[in-house]
């Protein structure tokens, strides 16, 4: 099926999107073939979505993505559309200032998603998601606009959002920063169940001072800086298993 033809443009931005998937499986956020992204296309016409049927660490470039208009339709790309397209179409169509989104299954965050309590500030990581909203919803895939709305109203203007036993959805204004939010949100889970795990008692920062790390730290050079980082990570662990086993 195509429609739409996948420009030079296209390719590159999907091969950024490809990337970002990979990214996100090597940082926790895999589960089998669960879970899916979406970038806006440009012109106005939809959003590219990853195709179904792989996971987030197989997804390679152009091929592995679906083009889909506002109502769901598949209007280019010859995989399968996932069928929780609503979560992009709608908070696409609520966010104008963002332009990528993901759905994952981070374990931590999952974990945490089942929770009744607020994120607590372990790490600096916390401080990316202060008031950290969570939906919750008696339907166990978001299939249609609707449902779509409605989460999309739970995230409000914030950039992520845990969906109540569950996972997690978040987004950014640019790829950088929709992939740091993921990895810093799995991360500031983490630290929230291993500190009550282990029954730590520590002060914690007061608003005036997240605001202000807030700032100083999460700024888009920082996203930058991080996706770069991330961009060598992933590069030097394909080059590690594909190199012959020396030992053993
Ligand atoms: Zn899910």
């Amino acid at each position: 099926m195509s429609v739409v033809e996948i420009d030079v443009a296209a390719h590159e931005l999907l091969a950024e999107a490809a990337r970002a998937c990979r990214i996100l499986d090597m940082e926790g956020h895999g589960d089998m073939t669960l879970g899916h992204v979406s970038v806006r296309a440009s012109g106005g016409a939809g959003f590219w979505m990853k195709r179904n049927q792989i996971g987030l660490g197989e997804v390679l470039g152009a091929d592995d993505f679906v083009m889909v208009d506002w109502e769901g339709r598949q209007i280019a790309g010859s995989g399968g559309r996932h069928s929780e397209w609503p979560i992009h179409s709608e908070i696409l169509r609520a966010r104008p200032d963002v332009n990528m989104v993901v759905h994952s299954h981070p374990f931590y965050a999952s974990v945490f998603s089942a929770a009744v309590e607020p994120l607590e500030p372990y790490t600096l990581d916390a401080d990316y998601f202060v008031d950290l909203p969570r939906h919750e919803d008696e339907v166990a895939l978001i299939t249609t606009a609707e449902e779509g709305r409605a989460l999309a109203r739970s995230l409000g203007s914030h950039f992520a959002v845990l969906m109540g036993n569950h996972g997690v959805t978040f987004c950014g204004a640019t790829i950088e920063q929709a992939v740091c939010t993921g990895i810093f949100l799995e991360k500031a889970c983490k630290a929230h169940i291993v500190g009550r795990a282990a029954d730590l008692r520590t002060k914690m920062p007061g608003s005036t001072v997240r605001a202000k790390r807030h700032q100083q730290i999460m700024t888009p050079v920082h996203w930058q800086h991080c996706w770069r980082y991330f961009c060598r990570k992933l590069e030097a662990c394909s080059q590690a298993a594909a190199a012959p086993a020396i030992f053993g």
